[in-house]
């Protein structure tokens, strides 16, 4: 055995370093991203005897592909800085200005008024893999190469199915992002959309671009054609070497039948730009919204970060995911001290938390915004507007987590 830790558990590692067939945990948390990390991160903190009864399940082996643009905001550094960890630690890149345009015109901001940059880039593949290191550091067991394929209660008993057998818990966290097996216990009818995304990482190309290299640009050019979201360009630091992020976001608030493909609409952007998209290894991603009427719990079962919903309106949710951790081991810590597993009041606990606020806003902002697809009302918000967006993401969109 690797972990002194896990003497005290009922289960044993097999040659493989997998745990033996239906072990029982007090907590098994489904998903190493950022949101179950965050959740183990947190119960460390709060509740250190939890970590010696925790497993965290994880489908792949860090570091792991995840597709991402890798926009860190202020807000999850907050939440880092608050269990004693520093993103400085990762590769990364501080972009200096954010721009937020309509057809390539419109306005520049930063996060933070007083700050020297807007937002910082990291390649998710080393920031998972070091976050998750962290929580081996703590104590956490993660079994990697272990997929959920099925969860079902029986009694006062979450039994997870896997490829690597049969597992059970007190608690189970579904953190197993936007194409959640957890949730469907939690949400077993689904109504609720979820965004559609495509990225590609290119090489910079300053001398065809007029984007410049330390900038991040937005763009809501496709609104007017039924893309309900923007594309985006982020310099990013890639093995050492200059990259650029690119990709595009349709929110999907209203399904809608769109004049352009994502594909083509993404193509026709990057051509703007010098490249051709063939050139280029295309992949596309789901993203789970936070719907404020659908359900993030149920009896000993706890949903975070994708699984649960993220930010509707511009597709963030590393910063949303490392905040619901919090809320998580909150209320795992509370449950374990009652022997009550209800959790019938974590919903209420994120609905009324600045966080919960401002993702009702969000999703609130995007299904109001994104009603209004003609040119002259884009161009008008991002060209002649840019002050009051502004003023509307530093007072009721970002900036949560220091309240
Ligand atoms: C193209 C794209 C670009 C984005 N850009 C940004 C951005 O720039 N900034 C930003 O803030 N957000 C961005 N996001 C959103 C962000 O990536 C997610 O909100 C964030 O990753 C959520 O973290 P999570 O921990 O909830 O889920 P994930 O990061 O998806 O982690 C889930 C983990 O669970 C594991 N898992 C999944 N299923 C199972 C299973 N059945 N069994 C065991 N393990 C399982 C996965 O392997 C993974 O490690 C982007 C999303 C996409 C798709």
């Amino acid at each position: 055995m690797s972990n002194p830790a896990l003497h005290s558990l009922s289960g044993h590692f097999s040659l493989s370093g997998h745990f033996s067939l239906s072990d029982h945990f007090d907590l098994i948390i489904v998903g190493a991203g950022p949101a179950g990390i965050s959740t183990a991160l947190h119960l460390a903190q709060i509740a250190p005897e939890m970590v010696q009864r925790t497993l965290i399940l994880e489908k792949a082996h860090h570091p792991r592909p995840k597709l991402c643009g890798g926009g860190l905001l202020p807000d999850a550094e907050v939440i880092l800085n608050s269990l004693g960890l520093d993103s400085s630690d990762v590769p990364h890149y501080d972009v200096d200005w954010a721009h937020f345009d309509f057809g390539g015109k419109g306005f520049r901001m930063r996060a933070e008024k007083k700050g020297s940059f807007a937002f910082r880039t990291i390649r998710r593949y080393e920031f998972d893999a070091w976050l998750a290191d962290q929580a081996r550091q703590r104590g956490f067991h993660i079994q990697e190469n272990t997929s959920v394929k099925r969860v079902s209660l029986n009694g006062s008993e979450v039994v997870l199915e896997t490829d690597q057998g049969e597992y059970r818990a007190t608690v189970v966290v579904g953190a197993d992002g936007s194409k959640s097996v957890v949730r469907r216990l939690v949400v077993p009818q689904e109504s609720t959309h979820t965004a559609r995304l495509l990225e590609i990482v290119t090489e910079p190309r300053p001398e065809a671009s007029f984007h410049i290299q330390a900038n991040s640009y937005f763009d809501f050019l496709y609104v007017p054609q039924g893309i309900l979201g923007y594309s985006w360009d982020f310099p990013a630091i890639e093995k050492g070497r200059p990259v650029r992020v690119r990709g595009i976001y349709d929110s999907n608030v209203y399904p809608l039948k769109t004049d352009i493909s994502l594909r083509d609409a993404l193509a026709d952007e990057i051509g703007l730009h010098g490249y051709q998209i063939e050139e280029y290894e295309l992949q596309g991603h789901p993203l789970r919204w936070f719907e404020a009427k659908s359900a993030l719990s149920a009896a000993h079962v706890l949903l975070v970060g994708d699984a649960a919903g993220a930010d509707a309106l511009f597709g963030e949710g590393i910063s949303i995911a490392l905040g619901y951790g919090r809320f998580a081991a909150q209320a795992i810590q509370q449950a374990f001290a009652k022997q009550e597993f209800s959790f019938r009041d974590y919903k209420r606990s994120i609905l009324r938390s600045e966080m919960g606020r401002s993702l009702q806003r969000r999703t609130w902002l995007a299904k109001t915004y994104y009603r209004f697809r003609s040119r002259a009302i884009q161009a008008l918000v991002w060209r002649r507007l840019g002050w009051l967006v502004e003023w509307v993401m530093q007072t009721f969109i970002i900036g949560w987590a220091k309240r």
